[in-house]
């Protein structure tokens, strides 16, 4: 019997082709290391979509990704596809991707690593240790309540509208992701709202009281949007797990983001109620540096360690690649983006054949 993983690529735009061909060496390499074994089948999205087919997720993208156990998909977009009407535009691609295969839950790990303590713009004691993972609701909330729109009133002046909703099956789901994310970590998981104001944050509050119940080993504690934004800032070692709505997660995420200080090692997770979930960095096409060799490809090498530990459950394949990671930044091997002086310079390539050799030497 055939017990290969079936895993979909969708390489995209910019330095995506770049960096998903480093991060399926990894993948094969530890495969092979492991006993694993990956079937890769590439699909077009975004602008790459665009141009071979005229939209930006064809179905047969769509089709090919249901079918696979996990998406591991680069980043998409560019000055070339920046003019076009805005359903044809290369972000319709991720939105696509995230309303066709469900994907309700957007897990974002802000770690910082002991060889990039300087990178971060904040003192290196208050972010030394800082390991924290953002589990945000991707599907519901403002960005889709209805009503929205621009409508006219009866006096002729226009009013803009977009309605904050969640149901309590929507704050369930997305709260059972984040008390079983919290459980694989340190057990401890705050719920960021701003109940002191929106009904749609009570609601929210009383269910992931209620849902603690069940997760009588998770400690859950609640904060009040403003009063998180300040606390990642000034005390981010304070956090282990954070769940929260659409917009708030959103804008925490990438707050929690920069404290690493470098956008080209941040994975990402993005999650249904079954796989396959689709694994991508945060960072987007870096249309600036794309074809020289000069991208980072550690954020996707680092996506490609989430599809195993939380879409293939191969949490010793996840950690091979993690430890990969570190031995190389521990030899000193930095690219660009990450670059300070004293240290080993490599390009993409490069830096992948170092991430090969290490999960060899591991
Ligand atoms: P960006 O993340 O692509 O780039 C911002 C800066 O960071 C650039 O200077 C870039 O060179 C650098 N950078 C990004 N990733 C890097 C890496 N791995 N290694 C080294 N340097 C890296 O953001 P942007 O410039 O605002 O957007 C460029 C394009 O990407 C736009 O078309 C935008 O719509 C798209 N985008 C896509 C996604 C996605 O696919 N998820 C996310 C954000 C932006």
């Amino acid at each position: 019997m055939d017990s290969a993983f079936q895993i979909t690529l969708l390489p995209g735009d910019g330095i995506g082709p770049e960096i998903m061909s480093v991060a399926v060496d990894v993948l094969r390499t530890v495969g092979l290391q492991l006993g694993i074994s990956f079937e890769f089948q590439t699909a077009l999205v975004g602008g790459a979509a665009i141009d071979g087919t005229g939209h930006p997720i064809p179905s047969v993208t769509l089709d090919r990704c249901r079918e696979s156990d996990g998406v591991l998909l680069a980043a998409i977009g560019g000055p070339k596809w920046d003019n076009l009407p805005a359903h044809l535009r290369p972000e319709q691609g991720l939105l696509g991707l995230r309303s066709g295969l469900n994907l309700f839950a957007n897990l974002r790990p802000a770690q910082i690593l002991p060889q990039l303590l300087n990178a971060s713009s904040l003192k290196p004691d208050v972010v030394d240790g800082v390991d924290i993972m953002v589990v945000r609701e991707l599907t519901g909330g403002i960005y889709f309540g209805q009503p929205k729109g621009i409508f006219t009133m009866e006096s002729g002046e226009k009013r803009g509208v977009n309605t904050m909703a969640y149901t309590e099956g929507e704050i369930d789901r997305i709260g059972r992701v984040a008390f079983d994310t919290a459980r694989q970590r340190r057990q401890k998981l705050c719920s960021v709202d701003k109940a002191n104001v929106l009904d749609v944050s009570q609601l929210w509050r009383e269910r992931m009281t209620l849902l603690s119940t069940e997760y009588p080993d998770v400690e859950l504690s609640h904060l009040y949007v403003d009063n998180a934004a300040m606390q990642l800032i000034r005390c981010p070692k304070q956090f282990d797990t954070i769940v929260t709505g659409n917009l708030f997660g959103d804008i925490l995420s990438d707050c929690a983001a920069m404290l690493t200080g470098s956008i080209g090692m941040l994975p990402s997770a993005s999650l249904g109620a079954s796989p396959p979930g689709v694994f991508e960095p945060v960072h987007g096409s870096a249309p600036d540096i794309a074809g020289e060799d000069k991208a980072n490809p550690l954020a996707q090498v680092l996506s490609t360690s989430m599809l195993l530990r939380y879409g293939l459950s191969q949490p010793q394949a996840a950690m091979a690649i993690e430890n990969a990671v570190l031995s190389v930044l521990n030899q000193g091997y930095r690219t660009v983006d990450i670059f300070s002086p004293g240290m080993k310079r490599v390009g993409c390539a490069e830096m992948g054949k170092l991430l090969v050799e290490a999960i060899g030497n591991g």
